[in-house]
């Protein structure tokens, strides 16, 4: 592995802080992810993270992509793929 690819390629724990933020301050990180390639589960911070244009995380077992975060303006689009298990907080009146 190249000084590149260090520096490109991540865990889900460095998007910690976007993650709480796609997903109204829940902790994501400790979530765990079901892949529907695989069948493996993983917490989400054990992902592989890719960022190019895009945020992307992947599989550790078999390299699916697991979410998929582009900014948009102002919008953020977010794609996820797999069986996702998150606590969200409700959000206080
Ligand atoms: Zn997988």
């Amino acid at each position: 592995m190249t000084v590149t690819d260090e520096a490109l390629v991540l865990d889900g724990n460095a998007v910690a802080g976007l993650l709480a933020e796609v997903f109204g301050g829940a902790e994501v990180t400790g979530a765990v992810r079901g892949c529907g390639s695989c069948g493996q589960r993983h917490a989400v911070g054990k992902h592989r993270l890719y960022r190019g244009a895009g945020l992307v995380l992947r599989c550790p077992g078999c390299g699916d992509v697991a979410l998929v975060v582009v900014e948009r303006g102002a919008q953020r689009d977010v794609r996820m793929r797999g069986s996702w298990a998150l606590s969200v907080p409700v959000a206080s009146a």
